[in-house]
Formats: structure tokens, sequence, C-alpha cells
């Protein structure tokens, strides 16, 4: 029976350590392990060259090795855009999203089952809160996606279901863990994490020195006027507090922060919005990402035409806010963190 080394959740360090503790292995087989695990997929050890003179120790890691990345059920491709549905362990489903770019693909993985936050215009929020990703369900539809679907990423957005900072443990070892250089081996700036942006995890962020890691605000709004009434949970910082942690967030010069903004008809869509958005985010180092508001069943908001799209950015343009190239139409499912919900079935 299966002890559950749950490799996935352990950088190498950690995995060396208990490698050491349950067998007296060292750093070469610690080595060859985490590399056939992360880079090769390979879970069944036995045949691997480096242990031939070792089958005793290959036939117990192999059956000590526990990955339980959930069942895939359902995998959808449009647009060049590959969504699939995992079904975890307990039954619940999470999303997550493939986006091919330009040079490489950009993973969207899920942080929760649900989201606790309720945003009115997020399909997410629609869903209610569940509970927490553990860091190997977080891992592993980077995995899946990896070795089930070939589908290799470089970067890698928390933008899925949940809010990444309301499971902030398991979302900053996973972190951790794919950027562990001899597993996956994703570099900070290629992690971002999506967030309504509450003040203590930010600053929680800040004090790890975690360099080079991207963080991106869903911000919505261009006061809390409207953004209590689109996002309206006691948990999110105000505008104010918000744009205070994030001008002295320790960035490096060359750094900004993503701020994305729903933009939804009759809702924030007006001159004035832009005109305060663009006061708002004038001392925060900071690329605006203008996304259409894109109608879910029974949505109380309406998408805004092409051309309010275009106006409002304009309008953004001429205040000299740097405005992120509107994503094409896959990658419309980044909008924030938790756009996501369960695929409908054509
Ligand atoms: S936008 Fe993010 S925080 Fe808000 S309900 Fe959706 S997943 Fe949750």
């Amino acid at each position: 029976m299966s002890s559950g080394l749950k490799i996935l959740e352990l950088t190498f360090d950690e995995f060396l350590e208990i490698l050491h503790t349950r067998y007296g292995k060292g750093i070469y087989h610690a080595r060859v392990i985490y590399r056939e695990v992360f880079q090769n997929g390979i879970l069944d050890l036995k045949n691997t060259r480096a242990f031939s003179n070792s089958q005793n120790f290959a036939h117990a890691i192999t059956s000590d090795l526990e990955i339980n990345t959930g069942k895939l059920i359902e995998i959808k491709k449009e647009d060049g855009t590959t969504k699939f549905i995992t079904r975890l362990q307990d039954d619940h489903e999470i999303e997550s999203v493939v986006i091919p770019m330009a040079t490489h693909n950009t993973i969207c993985v899920s942080s929760q089952v649900g989201c606790r936050f309720g945003c009115k215009f997020c399909q997410t929020g629609q869903l209610g809160f569940a509970r927490n990703l553990t860091t190997e369900e977080i891992i592993g539809q980077v995995y899946s996606a990896k070795f089930k679907l070939n589908l290799i990423a470089r970067n890698i957005v928390f933008m899925g279901m949940g809010e990444p900072f309301d499971n902030f443990e398991n979302v900053i070892q996973a972190v951790r863990v794919l950027n562990d250089q001899r597993g996956f081996n994703v570099a900070l700036r290629y992690i971002t994490i999506s967030t309504v942006g509450e003040k203590t995890a930010i600053q929680k962020l800040s004090s790890l020195g975690m360099k080079g890691l991207r963080l991106s605000i869903s911000l919505n709004a261009s006061n809390d006027r409207i953004r209590t009434q689109i996002m309206p949970s006691r948990k999110i910082s105000s505008m104010e507090t918000l744009r205070h942690t994030l001008i002295h967030y320790p960035f490096s010069k060359k750094e900004t922060i993503f701020i994305t903004y729903v933009l939804i008809q009759n809702i924030n869509d007006t001159y004035e919005d832009a005109l305060e958005l663009a006061e708002y985010v004038k001392p925060i180092p900071s690329k605006i990402n203008v996304i259409p508001y894109n109608p879910r069943s029974a949505s109380p908001f309406e998408s805004p035409s092409t051309e309010k799209v275009m106006q409002f950015c304009n309008w953004l343009a001429e205040c000299g806010v740097f405005i992120r190239k509107r994503s094409p139409k896959g990658q419309d499912v980044m909008a924030a963190c938790g756009q996501l919900g369960k695929i409908k079935k054509s």
C-alpha cells in the first residue's frame, strides 16, 4: 500500500530531505527521481537506467510515490485554446485553460473550487466556495497539460477559479515547486498571480522576496462606489488602500503591474470612468488590460460594443495610460481572476 510521497507538493530540497530520512538516499537519487517525474512524467522508476543496480529501492520508491492530479473528464478546443476540466478525488471539478501565444503557451490554473468573493461579473463567483485546492491539485493542472495533453506552457497565470491569495500558502508553495530548476523550472517572471487585491496578502507576498513574480490586479472600477457594486466582498481592500499598497510594492525598475479592467456596459464605461481610472493608476507602474465583459447565463450585465471598447481605450491612452494590446478571442478568458466556471457541453 502506498505511503503517499506526494512529490508534486515538494520542492527538490524538501524531496531530498524526505528521501534521505525514509531511504537514506542522497542527492544523486533525488535528482534522478525529481527529473523523471517533473521533466519526463515517469512515475515507474523500475526501468530507469540509473537504478538498474538498486532495483529494491526502485520498486520501493515507485510504490511510494503518489500523484493525484485528478481525472480529465472534458477537453474542449476553441480558437486554438484548450480548456480542460479535472475531476478531483472528492468529485469536485476544476477548470484550466491553455492559451497559445505567439511564441509559447500560457496555462491559466485554478486555485480554489469556486470562490467566496462573489464578484457579480465573474462566472466562478456565482458558484460559491467549496474548498481550497491543495498544492498538488494546483501543480497537477500543469502536470496534466504537459503529460496528458502534451501542452507545454512557458507562462503560468493564476487566473482560473478562485482568489489565489485566499489560498495563500498552497499557492505560494505551488509557485516554489513550479520555479524549482530541477523540476518544471518555470522562471518567476513567467508566473503571474491575479488577485482582487487585499492589502495584507500583497504585503505578505512582498515580504517573501520572490523577485520577478508577476502580480495582476483585477480592478474593474474607477472608484469604490462602482467597485463595491460589482465586487461586494468586504475582504477586498478599498481602492485607496490598494493603491497605497501597490505604490509601496517592491517592484524592480523594469517591472510593471497588470491591472485588468473588465469593461461592462453602463456600469464602468463612461468618459468620467476613464479619467478617474487614469488618475488612479498614475502613481502605480502599471499597464491596463481592458477586457470587454463577456455575458454569462443569467448575467445582469451586458457586453460593451467594439466601438465602445476602442473609445474607452483611446480615452485612457489620451491620458497617457499604458494599455496592453487587447487579446485575441481565446485569451479573453484571462480577463480577471476566476472568469471560469463549468464548461457547458455543446
Ligand atoms: S473575480 Fe476572482 S475574486 Fe472575484 S469571484 Fe471571480 S474568482 Fe473570485
